[in-house]
């Protein structure tokens, strides 16, 4: 469902992703770890049209992202967002809009779902999340745990066929990042195919199908938790992992 082949990124001279191949398949759970500066948040970026591009292929979900280093069309771009839902680590929710607002907003606007439709998917979103009772909330009012499973909710409400989060719990105080992993876990069991940066170690080895190792701008290795964690292959998965402890 995500097939990257020699994928290079520069900022002016600055090679930040050197030949990058990759592949996901559908349903698979993708952990990205590496020290910070390594790549990671621009490898996402890649995946759906944040940045551009200058060498390789990128196609995702049938988009062809980048061909032969040349970036899709803007107009092209939409429809990819469409089916890339993407978290960060601020929430960026619209303050001024409910939490029910805020999940309808994209359904409705770009894809013309009848509002009484959007808003009952939301609030079935809203009650996955375990935020039901929060719908006519304003996200100012809300936890940090609470805001960041709003943007999930928010980026499932277009029927993504990706998910991506570049460290969505890096943010939260300690005691609210479990109730955000566990919406994670949800999807993944349900079958999401997912790309996940995060720190959080006990998560990678519990959820990701595979765990990639970035230094860089290069994998430097992939491979099941199992493998990664306990027999990395490489020093410099072994240094990074020494500094997670
Ligand atoms: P972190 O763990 O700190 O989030 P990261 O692995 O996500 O790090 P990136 O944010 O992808 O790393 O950055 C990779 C490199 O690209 C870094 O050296 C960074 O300084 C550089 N970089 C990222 N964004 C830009 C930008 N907009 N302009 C110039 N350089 C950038
Ligand atoms: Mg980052």
């Amino acid at each position: 469902i995500v097939e990257i082949k020699g994928l290079q990124k520069s900022f002016g001279s600055h090679v930040v992703l050197k030949n990058i191949d990759f592949s996901v398949q559908p349903s698979q759970v993708v952990v990205i770890i590496g020290p910070s500066g390594s790549g990671k948040s621009t490898f996402l970026r890649c995946l759906n049209g944040l940045e551009t591009a200058e060498g390789g292929t990128v196609v995702v979900s049938g988009h062809p992202v980048v061909e032969g280093g040349r970036m899709m069309p803007e107009t092209k771009l939409d429809a990819l967002r469409a089916e890339v839902g993407m978290v960060f680590q601020s929430f960026n929710l619209f303050p001024h809009l409910s939490v029910l607002d805020n999940i309808t907003l994209a359904p409705t606007c770009l894809r013309g779902v009848p509002r009484k439709e959007a808003q009952e998917q939301g609030l079935r979103l809203l009650k996955k999340v375990g935020l039901e009772h929060k719908a006519k909330d304003f996200p100012g009012t809300l936890s940090g745990g609470q805001k960041q499973r709003v943007a999930i909710a928010r980026a499932l409400a277009m029927d993504p066929k990706v998910m991506l989060f570049d460290e969505p719990t890096s943010a939260l105080d300690p005691e609210l990042v479990g109730e955000v992993l566990q919406v994670m876990k949800d999807l993944a069991a349900e079958g999401m195919t997912m790309l996940i940066v995060t720190h959080e170690m006990g998560f990678a080895r519990e959820v990701a199908d595979v765990v990639v190792v970035m230094d860089h701008g290069s994998i430097v290795e992939s491979g099941p938790p199992s493998a990664i964690f306990t027999a990395p292959r490489e020093a410099r998965t072994r240094s990074f992992l020494q500094t997670m402890l």
